[in-house]
């Protein structure tokens, strides 16, 4: 496995792996990795000959009082897991090589960032989709893989990116808390309480199965559940529509069901996408996306670069 510190050094690798006609997948994390993580490089690595890990915690996308200082870091340790599952390179560039000082340019998600944690954390989803498109102009991957766990991406379609976009599921603990590298903060209480998100989207699913439809109900019988942990600070509990994030009247179709919490200091999310058909209320999952084709031949995302040539 190599690593690439360098952005320029990267972008010249990935632009010389294309060359020899590798297809190129990337899986973007803030480190801190757990088995949530190393899932997507497992999904990477699925039609792709080459799998790139990014590790960068992006301090565009923290808030003033968010834990951008405190956010683990531990290189050595996320390398090591990431060769053990075949991971073949890893981005891992500092800040300022990432994020020059100076830059005024920024990538604005209108919409999405009045809703969810869009509204709760001003400027994230700015900040997250300048980094990421950034990243895909060093990495050049022909794949990128997103854990659903963050279930606002729609960059590369609006922006027209080449780049299939992979929606991978929820990597959960065995007791059902979602993983994320935020949870080592919470003490034994507070990961007690914490296990209220996932125990509140079970109830939510319960009920739909029991034919509940009124999604004013589902979330009441959400924000109850939550409720029952003590320590919780409720920041969203919604049930939206999975395209545009605005909330849905009646549960039908494909929804998404998230939530958002406090517990002390520590934010955690989680969501369900629930699938009605007729009488039954399914776990599904988001759609991948994958550019269309171009006419009269395949899109990049199709085939392999210099195949052919
Ligand atoms: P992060 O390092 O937390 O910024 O996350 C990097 C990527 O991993 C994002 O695409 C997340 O959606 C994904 N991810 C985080 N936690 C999990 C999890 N428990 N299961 C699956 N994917 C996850």
């Amino acid at each position: 496995m190599e690593v690439v510190r360098e952005k320029r050094r990267m972008q010249q690798q990935a632009s010389a792996l294309r060359r020899q006609g590798h297809r190129l997948g990337l899986v973007p994390t803030m480190g801190a990795l757990h088995a949530g993580h190393l899932s997507l490089v497992e999904q990477a690595r699925r039609g792709c000959d080459t799998v790139i890990a990014s590790i960068f915690v992006n301090p565009l996308q923290f808030g003033p009082e968010e834990d951008f200082q405190r956010y683990p870091r531990d290189l050595a340790r996320d390398l090591a897991q990431l060769a053990g599952v075949g991971c073949d390179w890893v981005f891992a560039p500092e800040a300022g090589d990432m994020v020059a000082l100076d830059a005024t340019t920024r990538v604005v998600v209108e919409g999405l960032d009045q809703v969810l944690c869009g509204a709760s954390r001003p400027g994230h989803f700015r900040g997250v989709a300048t980094i990421v498109t950034k990243l895909f102009h060093v990495v050049q991957p022909h794949v990128a893989v997103f854990g659903q766990k963050d279930a606002q991406q729609r960059l590369a379609r609006d922006l027209d990116f080449d780049v299939e976009i992979r929606i991978a599921p929820i990597v959960r603990e065995a007791d059902g808390l979602a993983m994320s590298s935020r949870n080592q903060y919470l003490g034994a209480d507070e990961r007690r309480d914490a296990l209220r998100l996932s125990a509140a989207l079970r109830a939510v699913h319960e009920q739909a199965r029991a034919g509940e439809r009124d999604t004013a109900r589902l979330q009441w019988g959400l924000r109850q559940e939550l409720a029952r942990g003590t320590r919780l600070r409720l920041d969203y509990a919604d049930i939206v529509d999975t395209e545009t994030l605005h909330p849905l009247p009646r549960l039908q179709g494909r929804a998404l069901v998230v939530v958002a919490v406090f517990v002390g200091t520590t934010r955690l999310i989680d969501n369900v996408v629930l699938e009605v058909r007729g009488d039954d209320v399914r776990e599904g999952a988001l759609p991948d996306w994958v550019p269309p084709p171009a006419p009269g031949g395949p899109g990049r995302a199709e085939i392999h670069d210099g195949a052919g040539l």
